[in-house]
């Protein structure tokens, strides 16, 4: 979480950037786990690297991302249904420790 000078609390320097527009809707994402539509500032964003799961809170990892809310039975919901590989277009399985490591 980042403060503003004028004391609003944003989620990150994108959402400073954002409000300084003029207010377009916020992107609305959906959770690979329990597929639930939420505004992205709500969900967890992880990208695959070489055959990891990785957290990525601050948005800074380049190539497809898949949202997941950021609470452990999402991410398990996901990993039962294999969203990962699917929502990341990668063969094989995804190691989740690195994920699971973050949320507990
Ligand atoms: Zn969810």
């Amino acid at each position: 979480m980042m403060a503003s000078r004028r004391g609003t609390v944003y989620a990150c320097p994108d959402d400073v950037r954002r409000c300084r527009r003029e207010r377009p809707a916020e992107p609305v994402r959906m959770c690979v786990g329990c597929r639930t539509k939420t505004a992205a500032s709500g969900l967890l964003r992880v990208v695959a690297v070489d055959g990891t799961l990785v957290p990525d809170p601050r948005r800074r990892y380049p190539g497809r991302g898949a949202w997941v809310h950021p609470d452990v039975e999402c991410l398990r919901l996901a990993e039962r249904r294999r969203a990962f590989p699917r929502a990341l277009r990668c063969a094989g399985a995804l190691d989740t420790v690195a994920v699971h490591a973050f949320l507990t």
